[in-house]
């Protein structure tokens, strides 16, 4: 009977664990023998080659196999040095381990051995050793993730004595599943991960866990679902009047991807169950369009519609491009954040759509009223907003992403939602063209883009990223817009947009560059999302290498926005100075404009727990899952989620627990 207990037991009960020793694995994240069998090998020593004693060669990593003739311990300053003489018949040798002592027990002598090694001035250095000298684990031996003080080696034999406790280890996938999907014991798989006969073998092992991760993150996903299920929000009235008229004030017909989307937004709003769509698709695909179509069918079934963004400025831009459409179909359109005074407050409170921040929809708003909400979770990630507006209360919800989300990824996080991905963007649309150039070519990008002004187009011009406060940034993008109004942009009408502008100055400034008014907008990121002149074909980036890739993707969207070939110059410092992985993301943004590619390249570089910020990388901070690679188990996971949602146990109580911490990390 599996005694699940003796997992817990702290590290110090294993055979020569001290107090030091475990302050050492305590920074390694080891606490317990269940830790440590959790441990992952970052990779397996390839296999030795077997050589008899009498033929070792001075520095070959090989394996020997013998017996033990007896053993020897001596202190050198701090070390003890454990030797066992080893006789294979064809010789013997002093094999030797470092701080082992505990060791000297198990070596008796007439034992056999297989060891790992390799010959230094006469003695054979111990790696790894097998003491029963039946399996090849000195072949595909594991190596774990170690710090300076704890070596891999050592934290091989820790792994093998908690590996004694593995039987323990409970198996929550019921039965049938593991046969369904040929899946390998808890117990066995861990065995075999550290004591794998082959990558293969290994391989298995980690697949299996991998899938017990994804699964208890997919159910925690899938009961929520259900929990909601039996929420009840009021049916829309069907498509009417209204968004008949909105469609007519399109100066364009929808694309197959929006129709789709409006298709699926629609059977949302028709059935009395809340909506919670995700709507993703590159920038400029197109979302914002779909959006206010969801927003116009609350208003015309009487309701409230709502479009929250992450921050002020956005929901700015937000409010802006909506009032455009929205004034010419007689919908009135409020915005609501913290820098509008007091009356204009109460005045937007009775507009039919409000635009807002999160915090101040939720505040000032009686969802109760409100037909459909719309979130904007720019390029992060609501699961918190998603949670408290979800919370008690009703209303059809759609999600909004602009930075594409990999598949992968929409999948573990958002395993909730349905998610709708506008793929194609407009038809008219020529892929932006992006050229990398160093520094010292700064002068010749500045020519071309000079060149685009001539002919009547418009530009942004980026400035190089601070990470120091608003102020200073703004500061230093004054300081920049003047350098260019002097230098390179002289004769040309500039605009500064900052942060610390004032919204109305920020609202006029921005008519001002629609009107072409303005030829540059030399701005700070706050252009990356929702800008939209179409007339604008040209972005220079300056120092584009300290600008992450979402961002610069989010950034170069702010062109190609209309029928014009578009251009997009990243100015890097020179070459040689950037980090290997600052070339990459250059060179990705070059070779691509897809955004799914380029956020699974982002991924690729950075890892989850980056793309989704650290405070949400609990969702994804997995032991043995790879979120890219391990796509295929992701959707049978998912699959097996729905199946096993109602199941009652320990497996249930686990996904409980483990979507309960992500959350508490969240
Ligand atoms: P997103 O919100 O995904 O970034 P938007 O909805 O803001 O995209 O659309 C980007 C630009 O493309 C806007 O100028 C918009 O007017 C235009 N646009 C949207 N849909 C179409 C379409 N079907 N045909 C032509 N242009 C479109
Ligand atoms: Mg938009």
């Amino acid at each position: 009977m599996p005694r699940p207990e003796r997992l817990e037991r702290p590290v110090e009960s294993l055979r020569g664990v001290g107090p030091q020793v475990r302050r050492k694995l305590h920074s390694l994240g080891l606490d317990t023998v269940r830790d440590l069998l959790e441990h992952r090998p970052r990779r397996y020593e390839a296999a030795a080659p077997e050589r008899q004693i009498a033929d070792l060669l001075a520095g070959e990593e090989v394996v020997i196999a013998g017996t033990v003739r007896g053993t020897k311990m001596r202190r050198v300053r701090r070390l003890t040095i454990l030797s066992a003489k080893i006789d294979d018949g064809t010789d013997t040798i002093n094999a030797i381990w470092f701080n082992q002592d505990w060791l000297a027990d198990k070596l008796t002598p007439g034992r056999h051995v297989r060891l790992r090694g390799f010959l230094k001035r006469g003695d054979f250095h111990v790696r790894s050793y097998d003491l029963d000298g039946i399996s090849a684990t000195a072949d595909f031996a594991p190596v774990y993730p170690a710090s300076e003080e704890m070596t891999p080696k050592r934290l091989r034999g820790l792994v093998e004595q908690a590996l004694e406790s593995v039987g323990d280890f409970p198996d929550l996938l019921p039965a049938d599943l593991k046969v369904r999907r040929a899946l390998p014991l808890k117990a066995d798989a861990l065995h075999a991960l550290h004591r794998p006969s082959s990558l293969a073998e290994a391989e298995r092992a980690r697949s299996r866990l991998a899938f017990d991760e994804l699964l208890l993150l997919q159910l925690g996903l899938a009961r929520r679902r259900a929990e909601r299920a039996a929420d009840v929000a009021q049916a829309l009235e069907p498509a009417g009047e209204l968004v008949g008229r909105y469609r007519a004030v399109l100066l364009f017909r929808l694309t197959p991807d929006q129709e789709r989307a409006v298709a699926e937004i629609d059977a949302d709003l028709a059935r009395p169950v809340p909506m919670e769509r995700l709507l993703q698709g590159d920038v400029g695909s197109g979302k914002t369009v779909v959006a206010l179509y969801a927003l116009l069918r609350a208003v015309e079934s009487g309701r409230l519609g709502v479009l929250m963004a992450p921050t002020e400025t956005l929901a700015e831009q937000h409010f802006l491009t909506l009032e455009a459409y929205c004034s010419e179909l007689g919908v009135t359109v409020g915005l609501l954040t913290s820098s509008v005074g007091k009356r204009d407050r109460q005045r937007a409170a009775g507009a039919s759509i409000l635009v807002g921040t999160h915090a101040l929809i939720q505040e000032g708003v009686d969802l109760g009223d409100v037909g459909v909400a719309v979130v904007d979770e720019q390029h992060r990630f609501g699961v918190e907003q998603r949670r408290a507006l979800v919370a008690g209360r009703t209303p059809h919800v759609l999600h909004m992403t602009a930075t594409p989300i990999p598949r992968t990824l929409a999948l573990t996080v958002y395993g909730d939602l349905h998610v709708t991905e506008i793929a194609r963007p407009p038809a008219d649309r020529k892929p932006i063209v992006t050229a990398w150039v160093g520094a010292e070519r700064s002068s010749e990008a500045y020519r071309r883009l000079r060149r685009h002004l001539d002919e009547g187009r418009q530009a942004y011009v980026v400035c190089p990223l601070i990470e120091e406060s608003e102020t200073s940034v703004a500061r230093a993008a004054e300081v920049e817009a003047e350098r260019l109004r002097r230098g390179e942009l002289r004769g040309y009408r500039v605009g500064l947009l900052h942060g610390r502008l004032r919204p109305a100055e920020r609202r006029e400034l921005m008519a001002a560059f629609k009107a072409r008014e303005l030829d540059v907008l030399v701005a700070t990121t706050v252009i990356e999302v929702g800008v939209d002149v179409p007339n604008a074909t040209i972005m220079i980036v300056q120092e584009a290498d300290r600008f992450g890739l979402a961002q610069l993707h989010q950034l170069r969207g702010r062109v190609g926005r209309g029928a014009e070939q578009s251009y997009c110059l990243l100015v890097s410092r020179p070459r040689e100075e950037l980090t290997e992985i600052a070339q990459q993301r250059l060179q990705a943004l070059v070779d691509s404009t897809d955004g799914f590619e380029l956020a699974e390249k982002d991924l690729e570089l950075r890892g989850a727990g980056e793309l989704l910020g650290t405070r949400q990388s609990g969702l994804t901070d997995f032991r043995f899952a790879r979120l890219v690679a391990d796509r295929p188990l992701l959707e049978q996971a998912r699959e097996d989620a729905a199946v096993l949602v109602d199941y009652r146990g320990p497996l249930a109580d686990e996904a409980e627990r483990v979507f309960g911490d992500a959350e508490a990390i969240a």
